[in-house]
């Protein structure tokens, strides 16, 4: 016998058909004697359609309201798929989230996951019950409903697998596993059978969108085995998807494991900043204070030591806001002029492999070079490389590096 922590996304529950084909799949493992807690997503689309009922009366009113609002959609899915399964014979109940519950901090629209009363759930599964909770919903200490930030419902999973000891969290949804660069995109792009918590982190963050980070991020250090399978062609006792698991359980080591290029970042450049202590300090405080992650800076060399170039990126969404931070800080930070590039992608390669094999930076810069792709700035961790590009080249630069890392084989 298994426990199983099984988390539906949003395609998945698309529509009462969908619903019923996700009952089939919780049915299959029910009859085996496994024990199965559900997650589910809001249906496909109607999380959108309360955020915009929701700025329909303003673009800002009492968050706590947001919540109330939003998360709403994953209370319908709950209960229609409880209720299919009902109709199938099985034993299943909806929960809300503050039934169960999940508490969280009372930071709306982004909470967090403080604690799960797990005999809730686990009483339940002893009773031979299937468990339905909404993914993305909690409910404060001051009990009020809070949501955990869109994409929450698979940190909800993951944070439940853990509290109840899940042999595995599997995250049902349209694609059938991660993938060495995005399938859409590289079609001869590979399914990965395994893939490290890192190396996952990592790609999450650089907008490979099968998992909110923040859920890797909570596997990895609760060691929850994640699998990401397709709902679409589950086959009976056949689990080929992508197992999110420790380095060390992975034996065929690739020095890469993934491409991945995104469109999400915008290039801001101060020309012209004054080379003398606190002034990338002052920059980087004011966007931090209004909660901007900056990802990538590189500040030039000086020319005589007076005046020198400071380049920074930021998310897409948060360009305006931190163009207006910029021009609001003149006086302590005086600069000659500001260069917005909002054409521009970053490029990653990942791989714990690179720890140990060197040549990987240049062999990257190489094929760019041969393709006569400029790179305009470049940062790395311990196991990423990424380069920011002019966006017309996005396409073609993961293309070659996919081919050069020998990822289609
Ligand atoms: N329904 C929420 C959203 O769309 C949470 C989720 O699906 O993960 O963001
Ligand atoms: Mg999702």
């Amino acid at each position: 016998m298994l426990r199983l922590v099984m988390k539906f996304g949003g395609t998945s529950v698309g529509s009462v058909e969908r619903i019923n084909e996700v009952a089939n799949i919780v049915k299959n493992e029910v009859v085996q004697g496994n024990e199965v807690v559900v997650v589910l997503s809001a249906m496909a689309g109607e999380t959108d359609r309360l955020v915009n009922l929701a700025k329909g009366i303003s673009d800002s009113f009492t968050p706590a309201e947001y919540d109330t609002v939003v998360s709403s959609g994953e209370q319908i899915s709950v209960g229609l798929l409880s209720a299919a399964l009902n109709n199938m014979d099985i034993n299943a109940r909806s929960y809300m989230g503050w039934q169960i519950p999940i508490i969280t901090n009372a930071n709306h629209k982004s909470s967090r996951i403080e604690s799960i009363r797990s005999e809730t759930i686990i009483n339940s599964l002893q009773k031979g019950l299937v468990c339905v909770i909404p993914g993305f919903q909690g409910v404060s200490n001051e009990g009020r409903i809070t949501t955990l930030g869109r994409g929450g419902s698979d940190t909800s999973a993951v944070a439940i697998a853990s509290v109840i000891e899940a042999d595995y969290c599997d995250i049902y949804t349209d694609v059938d596993g991660v993938y060495t660069s995005d399938p859409n995109k590289i079609s001869n792009a590979k399914r990965l059978d395994k893939v490290s918590y890192e190396e996952m982190l990592e790609m999450a963050s650089l907008g490979a969108k099968v998992l909110q980070t923040r859920s890797v991020e909570t596997a990895m250090n609760n060691e929850v085995l994640l699998r990401v399978l397709s709902s679409f062609d589950a086959k009976e006792n056949l689990k080929e998807g992508t197992l999110v698991c420790d380095e060390d359980k992975i034996t065929d080591k690739r020095v890469v494991t993934g491409i991945t290029s995104s469109l999400n970042d915008t290039k801001i450049t101060l020309v012209g900043v004054r080379d003398k202590p606190g002034v990338a300090a002052e920059i980087f405080m004011s966007l931090a204070d209004s909660n901007i992650n900056v990802d990538m800076i590189v500040q030039n060399i000086s020319e005589g030591g007076s005046t020198t170039d400071i380049t920074f990126t930021v998310p897409k969404v948060d360009a305006d806001k931190s163009e207006k931070i910029m021009s609001g800080i003149t006086e302590s930070v005086p600069y000659e002029r500001i260069i917005i590039d909002n054409k521009i992608a970053k490029i990653s390669v990942v791989g714990v492999g690179m720890r140990s094999n060197a040549g990987v930076a240049s062999g990257m810069f190489n094929v760019l070079s041969d393709n006569g792709i400029n790179i305009n700035v470049i940062s790395t961790s311990e196991i990423k490389i990424s380069v920011l590009i002019d966006e017309n080249k996005a396409e073609k630069a993961t293309k070659m590096l996919h081919k050069f890392f020998e990822l289609d084989k």
